[in-house]
C-alpha cells in the first residue's frame, strides 16, 4: 500500500490516485495512479511547460515504471509525450483513432486493463466516438478504491463542452454509457474543471441531447441559416456554432 505524501504539484484524491492542475486559464487535469510496479500518468499536458518539474513531482511520489495514457489526441493533453519518451518512458497508450503519433500501444473497441501491482488496476475504455474520434476513459480499480474515473474532455466542468472535433449524437450516447458505469465509478474527473458526480454526467447528457435535438431541427427547418437556432441551443454562441457545424458536416 502506498502512502506517499502529496507533492508540490500533485494533490491526493485517494490511496492510489493523485491530481495535478497544469497551467493556463483553463488548467488541464493531469492524473497519476500509483501501483507497486507501475505508475500511470494520464494526459501529461501540452508541449510547452515545465516537464522536468512534472517528472520530478511524479518521482517524488513513486519510483515505479512510468506509463502514459492519453485520453484523446488534442495537443493540450499529449504535447508532452515526446519529452517523456526522451526521458525514458517506454509505453504510451492512446486510442487507435486518436491520431497520437507518439503512442506505442493502441486501444480499440476492447477495454485494456493495466495491472499496476499491489492490487491496483487501471481500465482503459473507449465508450464510442464523442469529444473526438478516439476518446478513452481511464478507470481505477482497487479493493479500497473510491471509484475514480478520468474522463478526458468527454466531460467538461465549468465551461461548455468543446465540439470542434466532436461526434455530437454519439457523444450523447457515450455519456449515457458513462452514466451507466456509476455502479463502479462515483468520482468523475474531467479533462478541465472540477471533479463531478454521476448526477452531473446525467445532466450533461440531457443538455447535450437537447442541444442535438434543437440543432438538428434547425438544420432541417432552415438549411441555409441554421445559425438562427444559436440562441436556443443550451451552450454559448461559440460552441453552439461548432455544434451546428459538426452536425451539418455529416
Ligand atoms: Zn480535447
Amino acid at each position: 500500500m502506498d502512502h506517499a505524501p502529496e507533492s508540490a504539484l500533485f494533490r491526493r484524491l485517494d490511496d492510489h490516485v493523485f491530481l495535478a492542475e497544469l497551467g493556463g486559464p483553463t488548467p488541464l487535469n493531469v492524473g497519476l495512479i500509483l501501483g507497486q510496479d507501475i505508475a500511470v500518468l494520464v494526459d501529461p499536458g501540452p508541449a510547452e511547460g515545465d516537464h522536468q518539474a512534472l517528472l520530478a513531482a511524479v518521482r517524488e511520489l513513486s519510483s515505479a515504471e512510468l506509463v502514459v495514457v492519453n485520453t484523446h489526441g488534442h495537443p493540450d493533453h499529449i504535447g508532452a509525450n515526446e519529452l517523456l519518451l526522451r526521458e525514458g518512458v517506454q509505453r504510451i497508450f492512446a486510442h487507435a483513432d486518436a491520431g497520437v503519433e507518439t503512442a506505442t500501444d493502441l486501444v480499440s473497441a476492447e477495454p485494456v486493463t493495466l495491472h499496476l501491482g499491489g492490487g491496483v488496476d487501471v481500465v482503459l475504455e473507449h465508450l464510442g466516438r464523442a469529444h473526438t474520434e478516439g476518446d478513452l476513459v481511464v478507470g481505477v480499480r482497487a479493493e479500497d478504491s473510491t471509484g475514480i474515473i478520468f474522463c478526458g474532455d468527454l466531460v467538461r466542468e465549468g465551461d461548455d463542452p468543446e465540439f470542434h472535433d466532436s461526434y455530437p449524437k454519439e457523444w450523447v450516447r457515450s455519456l449515457g454509457r458513462l452514466s451507466s458505469m456509476s455502479g463502479t465509478y462515483s468520482r468523475f474527473i474531467p479533462g478541465h474543471g472540477q471533479e463531478v458526480d454521476a448526477e452531473f454526467i446525467g445532466s450533461m447528457r440531457r443538455r447535450m441531447q437537447q442541444g442535438y435535438n434543437v440543432s438538428s431541427q434547425a438544420i432541417r427547418d432552415a438549411v441555409n441559416d441554421a445559425t438562427k437556432a444559436i440562441p436556443i441551443i443550451p451552450y454559448g454562441p461559440g460552441e453552439s456554432r461548432e455544434l451546428i457545424t459538426r452536425l451539418r458536416g455529416r
